[in-house]
């Protein structure tokens, strides 16, 4: 630490991103949820098109064309949509500026592991809420809630996910706390609550086209909402970092939103994997949490979560182990393609002897 930097900020615990090697020519990368397949086909033709020499331009503040395809994408208007530079930056965003009159900000205790770095940088006071025995969200914990609400659904690293009346159940117990779905995975199998936004003032909708829109690398989040929410998101974007998306994101980002097709197809193509998956490692005795999500939280009787990380890593196979006890025997496998999976599977076998 240097003798410069704000006391404020000495005790600050910041977010460990998941590995991300340097190399990856041989490992298979299951550790951070990312597509295994390419970007939509008309992204991949923007990296050697005219829009390279707008490069000396600076960007769209509003995102337009991004942010028009994501609300026709959706059936709704473009003010009700805000792009950010990955959905952890729109996090940043509600963290900062939405934490309810209390100061208080609830969400699940076993949830994504940003929120309470994000709480502790913006100063709110984080409530952790415990999940059910079976790693459950019950809706009915936020009843009542005295402050703003996240929920990540499908959560993460579970990948479980709540239905949409059950969601539209913690809104209506609260019209006058804010409710944000942080929504990164539900793609791969869970329902969208961005339908509610016409209903619901309360509610504010998160999502990314890191994950099924194969676009990880370009940093592209979405918030959608009520227009007055979306504007008071746009009031603390201007006020940050105005041109938050660079070019060619806004530019990718509108791509992959529009080729509904591309979209379909690989989401349909890792959803299938993550079935034909959960029934190769059940087969091998794993437990497998009910995933709606591109991943899935597995653990076994047989080795315990960290060994099973270790030894996977001797097979150039990268997954993801938590060190937090409540969840420290499961690891967290990222859904890559069928042939990475029968890797993967063919190792556990190797390694369970
Ligand atoms: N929310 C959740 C639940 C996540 O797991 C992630 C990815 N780590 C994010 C948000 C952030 O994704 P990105 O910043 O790539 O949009």
């Amino acid at each position: 630490m240097s003798r410069f930097l704000s006391r404020k900020f000495e005790t600050l615990k910041p977010y460990t991103p998941g590995e991300q090697p340097k190399a990856t020519g041989r490992l298979i990368k299951l550790n951070t949820n990312e597509n295994p397949y390419v970007p939509a086909p008309a992204v991949s033709k923007l990296i050697n098109s005219h829009e390279i020499n707008d490069l000396k331009l600076y960007s769209d503040p509003d995102a337009s064309i991004l942010t028009a395809a994501v609300a026709d994408y959706y059936g709704i208007r473009r003010e009700q949509v805000m792009a950010g530079n990955g959905s952890d930056e729109i996090l940043a965003f509600i963290f900062m500026a939405f934490q309810g009159r209390s100061g208080k900000i609830y969400y699940p205790q076993i949830s994504y592991s940003f929120y309470p770095v994000y709480c502790d940088i913006f100063k709110a006071e984080g409530v952790e809420v415990p999940l059910a025995d079976d790693f459950s969200v019950r809706p009915q914990d936020y009843f009542g809630a005295d402050g703003t609400i996240v929920i990540t659904n499908p959560n993460a690293p579970t990948g479980m996910a709540l239905s949409s009346a059950q969601i539209e159940e913690i809104l209506i117990h609260n019209r006058e706390n804010l409710v944000v779905i942080d929504e990164a995975y539900v793609d791969f199998g869970a329902e969208s609550v961005v339908s509610f936004i016409e209903r619901y003032d309360n509610l504010m909708v998160v999502q990314t086209l890191s994950k099924s829109r194969s676009l990880a690398g370009a940093r592209v989040g979405i918030a959608m909402g009520n227009e007055k929410l979306i504007a008071d998101m746009n009031r603390i974007k201007f006020s940050f970092n105005p041109y938050n998306l660079n070019r060619l994101s806004i530019l990718a980002g509108a791509e992959a939103m529009k080729d509904r097709r591309y979209f379909e197809e690989t989401r349909r193509k890792i959803m299938d994997t993550r079935e034909e998956f959960v029934k190769d490692m059940e087969s091998l005795g794993f437990r497998i949490l009910p995933s709606k999500a591109n991943f899935v939280f597995a653990s076994s009787h047989a080795i315990s979560g960290e060994e099973y990380f270790d030894r996977l890593r001797k097979y150039n196979i990268i997954v993801r182990h938590f060190k937090d006890k409540k969840i420290c025997n499961y690891v967290r496998i990222t859904i890559g393609t069928p042939e990475e999976m029968n890797v993967l599977v063919q190792a556990t076998r190797k390694i369970l002897g």
